[in-house]
């Protein structure tokens, strides 16, 4: 999608990538199948490049630093080393007097005894690399047992989070250009079924004063790590007497799931953002062109893609990435209905 938002405004994208499904090498100019360790793929992958971005937080910091050496990489690999580990992150965002969710460091067996002890339970155990899609967590029921938690995590490093009795779950996607402009979308209210996104609404519906409070957080960290490109930061909405109060729960250093209703339902799309970005363009300024409603299509959900050409307003999006599998994000549909 990032590729394709380039190629709309006349920029040409090589992409790298480790995996030979990868559905980005059907839509580019030039791509590369190599590993993130192979130093001379890079190195020829640099020497083709004006400027470079990534896509997925997991890149590794040495890759990310490598390909820095040789072509300016946006957003700056600094970042993925704030937000590739949850207790960098959250310590970051807290110095920065965000409100998160309350946490806990766990390396060992008394970190995780003393941490069960200060978070209380109900809480959520997470590793703190390589979690995605409620993968890589652990919830502890009240009186439930925080060992066997560590144990089903094959005892990795984690954090131990409070759960979060959340009202709703919102999400603000934000572009930052080098000069320090920032354009915000609106924000998006997000339902997950079993972890997993399932839809995204926009507007979402909470309080004017709630979704300001939202986009000037998600402002406020994307000024925080200096940020080239698009960044999104999920949040959860949570009762408090009879105020509303917004914790943040994670950033991603990238275009967003939450985000692609902004390729059907906006002006300007979070990935045509991104690429702006990247390339020192000025940014748009989003409108939103109605009441916009993203459903991801999961697994076999996919197959039955055909029943969504013919509904008014339904735009379909499949992603080409083969074979169906459980719990894997195959495509999304995108519905528009006038305000
Ligand atoms: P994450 O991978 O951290 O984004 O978590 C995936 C989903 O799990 C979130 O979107 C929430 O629905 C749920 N979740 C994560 N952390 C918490 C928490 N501390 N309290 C309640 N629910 C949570």
């Amino acid at each position: 999608m990032l590729a394709q938002a380039a190629s709309r405004i006349g920029l040409n994208c090589h992409v790298y990538a480790p995996e030979p499904d990868s559905c980005a090498f059907d839509v580019v100019k030039r791509a590369t199948l190599a590993a993130y360790e192979d130093q001379d793929k890079l190195a020829e992958f640099a020497r083709t490049c004006d400027v470079i971005t990534y896509e997925f937080e997991n890149v590794p910091a040495h890759t990310a630093n490598f390909l820095a050496q040789r072509k300016p990489v946006l957003p700056d690999p600094k970042v993925l080393a704030l937000t590739q580990d949850r207790l960098i992150e959250k310590d970051f965002i807290e110095k920065f007097g965000i409100a998160t969710a309350p946490y806990a460091a766990v390396g060992d067996a008394a970190q995780l005894f003393e941490a069960a002890h200060k978070i209380g339970l109900p809480a959520i155990l997470k590793t703190r690399r390589l979690g995605y899609d409620g993968k890589g967590q652990q919830k502890i029921d009240a009186g439930g047992d925080p060992a066997a938690a560590w144990l089903a995590l094959h005892r990795a490093s984690c954090i131990l989070e409070g759960f979060v009795p959340f009202e709703r779950e919102i999400s603000v996607v934000v572009a930052r250009a080098n000069d320090g402009t920032l354009r915000s979308f609106d924000v998006t209210e997000n339902e997950h079924r079993d972890h997993i996104l399932k839809v995204s609404r926009a507007p979402a519906t909470v309080p004017s004063a709630v979704a300001g409070e939202a986009v000037r957080i998600a402002e406020a960290i994307a000024s925080a790590f200096d940020y080239v490109g698009v960044l999104a930061v999920e949040m959860f909405v949570l009762r408090d007497g009879t105020a509303q109060r917004v914790l943040v729960n994670e950033v991603a250093p990238r275009v967003h799931n939450s985000g692609h209703w902004t390729i059907d339902g906006c002006t300007v799309s979070q990935f045509e953002q991104h690429i702006r970005a990247i390339a020192g363009w000025p940014l748009a300024q989003p409108i939103r062109l109605g009441q916009v409603e993203m459903t991801n299509l999961i697994g076999a959900e996919a197959s039955d893609y055909a029943r969504w050409l013919t509904i008014p307003g339904a735009s379909l999006h499949l992603y080409g990435k083969g074979e169906p599998t459980p719990g894997r994000k195959m495509g999304h549909v995108t519905r528009v209905l006038p305000e």
